[in-house]
């Protein structure tokens, strides 16, 4: 397991949104990573941006109906979980999680912290905080592993 880390400043969604476009551009095929931040930080904006740098073109949304949203038209099949509304653990072996966490993809999983324990060992982060001091806008982005 590698230990690095990546800090990105941002002062607008379209600086995030191209961050986000960076790391699809450079993703490999089983990449996971979680994705952390508070609501508004900008998770969405940021996942939009990877699914540009992956070459998708179908919007891309909060999937907050499915626990997984699947996008087969890029270059890598990008896997977006929002596992927010999970009731049991259970759920992801009913949907076939190990498919698409060990899979050739890309996957990103909000709210990764309520299914712990089914999270890839060798899963990289990337987290979103603000700093109101710093502007209503700013973001400081950190990318680990
Ligand atoms: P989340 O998915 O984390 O709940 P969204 O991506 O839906 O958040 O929303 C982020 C909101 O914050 C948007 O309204 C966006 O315009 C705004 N925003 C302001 N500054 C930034 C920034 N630097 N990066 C991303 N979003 C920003
Ligand atoms: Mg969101």
């Amino acid at each position: 397991m590698s230990n690095n880390m990546k800090q990105i400043v941002t002062n607008s969604p379209e600086e995030t949104f191209e961050a986000g476009r960076q790391l699809g551009l450079s993703a490999k095929p089983g990449d996971v990573y979680t994705l952390n931040g508070d609501l508004g930080v900008g998770k969405t904006v940021f996942t939009q941006g990877v699914a540009a740098g992956l070459g998708i073109k179908e919007h891309v949304n909060s999937p907050t109906f499915t626990i997984v949203q699947v996008y087969e038209e890029g270059r890598l099949p990008f896997y977006h979980f929002d596992v927010y509304r999970i009731g049991d653990i259970e759920e992801m072996d009913e949907i076939g999680y190990e498919d698409y966490f060990y899979g050739n993809g890309l996957c990103i999983i909000e709210w990764a912290e309520l299914i712990e324990e089914l999270i890839p060992a060798d899963a990289k982060s990337i987290t979103i905080e603000k700093n109101l001091e710093k502007g209503f806008d700013y973001r400081i982005i950190t990318i680990r592993g």
